[in-house]
């Protein structure tokens, strides 16, 4: 149990903030950057968990607020998922009520910092259908997993983007043909296009993938890590 809210507004976040539309966003703690040394992202590459970590090397680290907080939403996502799983759709029925009031839809990004399936989590655990239950909220997520890009991609209410890596140029090809956006870190100058498809600027904002299907996200290398990346995952 914790008495942080587990869904932080969209400004928290640079790009998040950008959005279109009122969003929030829910920030665990990627990999298995937590207490239990269990991934909450099945797919991570060895690129991209060398960008997204934050440094560990086994000698005491001491984390920042933000990365606390975000290991002690995971910790209690690990320890106990009923409790986890019911605040969260507490926070996504006031996230709807207060779309009602506004008449207008919420964005919701559940997997700011993993990949995990939640909505059907959140059936199997608690019984709650979250994508019919809630018409003023619209979900997105960025994702390496191919099998929730096959599942959800004619959704209407749950717009997933896949995220290329250093090992998955066959999944992003796969995606594309089900006309899902793929995110690519370009470390170099942008193209026009990239696997045959229309590049746009992907840090625009981070709901661009609800409106524009079938392109390629373009995102630039945040941070010295991502800046300095050999293994493929940033794209030259
Ligand atoms: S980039 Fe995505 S899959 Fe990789 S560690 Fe970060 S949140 Fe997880």
């Amino acid at each position: 149990m914790i008495t942080q809210k587990l869904l932080s507004p969209g400004f928290t976040n640079a790009k998040t903030a950008k959005n279109e539309r009122l969003s929030y966003i829910l920030y665990l703690s990627p990999h298995k950057q937590n207490s239990h040394g269990l991934t909450v992202c099945p797919k991570a590459t060895d690129g991209c968990i060398n960008v997204c970590l934050v440094p560990n090397s086994g000698r005491a680290v001491v984390f920042n607020r933000i990365t606390e907080a975000r290991i002690k939403k995971t910790d209690f996502y690990f320890s106990d998922r009923i409790g986890f799983l019911t605040q969260l759709n507490k926070e996504l029925f006031n996230a709807n009520k207060l779309g009602e009031k506004l008449g207008k839809k919420i964005a919701i990004r559940l997997n700011g910092g993993s990949d995990l399936d939640f909505f059907t989590i959140i059936k199997n655990r608690i019984n709650v259908d979250v994508l019919s239950s809630y018409p003023n909220l619209v979900f997105y997520d960025y994702t390496k997993l191919i099998g929730k890009v096959e599942k959800y991609a004619d959704h209407p209410n749950y717009f997933v983007t896949f995220s290329r890596a250093e090992n998955n140029e066959e999944d992003c090809k796969k995606a594309l043909a089900l006309n899902v956006p793929v995110a690519v870190v370009f470390g170099g100058k942008i193209p026009e296009k990239y696997l045959d498809h229309v590049v746009i600027d992907g840090d625009k904002a981070d709901d661009l993938m609800i409106d524009n299907r079938s392109v390629i996200l373009a995102l630039k290398p945040k941070g010295s890590k991502a800046k300095n990346d050999k293994s493929g995952f940033v794209v030259r």
